[in-house]
């Protein structure tokens, strides 16, 4: 490796004790631009890595609540604003309780490079707290939101920073928070948060976004292969957003999902996922995948072990990160799965890319190119906020497909450019790194 590089590993290592995550997405990315900075070491000069690999701003506050009991609760909140060399900063809020500054820099780094693919004018940044939300009530949940933009609203803007929905943020959450932020600010400012309720600045398809564009991808890689989805069996982990969405853009391309999970287990599905009982369950009633085993003949309910272990030949893991080790992997590709397309940021660990990737047969999309979909259609959602204007279903789903083949395709000539033809990671991390880079360089040491 450039000895750049190395050094920029080693001392990104020292300054960042106990962010394991962290610095899995870092390295997975500096150790893709040994290439690059072969070629035009300029990249390496300026303080440019150094600059990159820290935030421009992180913000760690109190969020205090009361419950239903009337017992007062504190949670931690965080936004950290990564890079705005493209545009605002840009990308989602995560409510989990394993939510900590190591996991929302390691989602906000990604989200530079992501965001770079889509080619939106968008930067990198990414939000959260460790506030659990299930099992909370409605005002509950209202309550701990209106806390959390009570501090976040002096930091986020439609020029400067536009938080959306993650994990345990979906329509509700950003009802809240947008109410939140009007109240306080006495500006109806449609474009400060993505994902919002149609009726009042949200956009067509962003629901749907990042499943769909994650299994677009899954059959561009398809298409250079001369194949496609259809008839193939996919198994997918999560049913939350991504995941049903994924579930419903492979079923229309004619394939055939079996799989779904959440934290308390999975189910197996041998006539295919019903989707509309999934959807009842998860989006009406907030249950569990247990739940539709139960009301589904044909589908079993496990507790232990994962979806990984049903044969299959696309892989569209939708959960969280790291949920693929190289065990699975190697499961996987045993079992003669060909392709994976990751909705989730980061859901396979170092060692099981190096299986899919050593497997010689298997197509992989890194979560930053198969999953820009969503927050690309985020940028959207501002493009539609800015200019006042609603675009039908037909014409943003479009869009969306357009720029994930735009996506899928400068990743492909990157990849080839630079010597590693086929390779999703190097193509994705290339070329998020050039367009970021360049912007940086043009910016001068800022
Ligand atoms: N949380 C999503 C992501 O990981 C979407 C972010 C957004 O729409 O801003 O990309």
């Amino acid at each position: 490796m450039h000895p750049k590089l190395e050094k920029v590993l080693q001392e990104t290592d020292q300054r960042n004790p106990g962010e394991p995550e962290f610095l899995q997405a870092l390295t997975e990315v500096i150790e893709s631009l040994d290439p690059i900075i072969e070629r035009h070491p300029e990249y390496a000069d300026y303080g440019l890595l150094e600059r990159l690999t820290e935030p421009e701003r992180q913000i760690i506050f109190r969020v205090p609540w009361v419950n239903d009991k009337g017992e007062v609760q504190v949670n931690r909140g965080y936004r950290v604003e990564f890079n705005s060399a493209l545009g605002p900063y840009k990308g989602g809020l995560r409510f989990h309780k394993s939510v900590n500054r190591n996991i929302i820099k390691f989602l906000g780094f990604e989200q530079i490079f992501k965001n770079a693919l889509t080619n939106q004018g968008i930067g990198g940044g990414k939000g959260g707290s460790d506030f659990d939300p299930h099992g909370k009530s409605d005002n509950e949940v209202m309550l701990f939101c209106q806390s959390f933009m009570t501090e976040l609203y002096r930091h986020i803007g439609h020029m400067t920073d536009v938080p959306a929905g993650d994990i345990g943020v979906g329509g509700r959450e950003i009802g809240y928070l947008f109410g939140q932020y009007k109240r306080l600010t006495g500006v109806h400012e449609s474009g400060v948060l993505t994902g919002k309720g149609l009726g009042w600045g949200g956009s067509l398809v962003r629901t749907e976004a990042t499943g769909y564009g994650q299994v677009m991808f899954a059959q561009f890689m398809a298409e250079d292969r001369g194949e496609s989805l259809e008839g193939r069996t996919c198994t997918v982990s999560g049913s939350g957003n991504v995941a049903i969405y994924a579930i419903e853009k492979a079923q229309q391309m004619g394939a055939k999902p079996v799989t779904c999970s959440d934290s308390n287990g999975w189910v197996y599905d041998k006539d295919g996922i019903d989707l509309d009982l999934l959807k009842e369950i998860k989006e009406v009633k907030r249950g569990r995948v247990a739940d539709y085993a139960a009301a589904r003949p044909s589908a079993e309910f496990h507790e232990t072990g994962n979806v990984w272990s049903v044969p299959c030949d696309v892989a569209l893991p939708s959960a969280t990160q790291n949920e693929i080790n190289e065990e699975d992997a190697k499961t996987l590709v045993k079992n003669g799965c060909k392709y994976v397309a990751e909705g989730a940021n980061m859901p396979s660990t170092p060692q099981a890319i190096d299986v899919f990737q050593g497997a010689g047969d298997v197509s992989y999309a890194p979560g930053k190119a198969a999953n820009a979909g969503g927050v690309g259609v985020s940028a959207l959602e501002m493009e539609q906020n800015a200019s006042r204007d609603k675009w039908t279903f037909e014409y943003t789903e479009k869009k969306l497909h357009d720029m994930m083949k735009g996506i899928h395709d400068d990743c492909l000539a990157t990849a080839e450019e630079y010597g590693k033809p086929k390779d999703y990671v190097y193509g994705a991390n290339i070329t998020g790194f050039r367009r970021v880079a360049d912007a940086m360089l043009a910016h001068g040491v800022v």
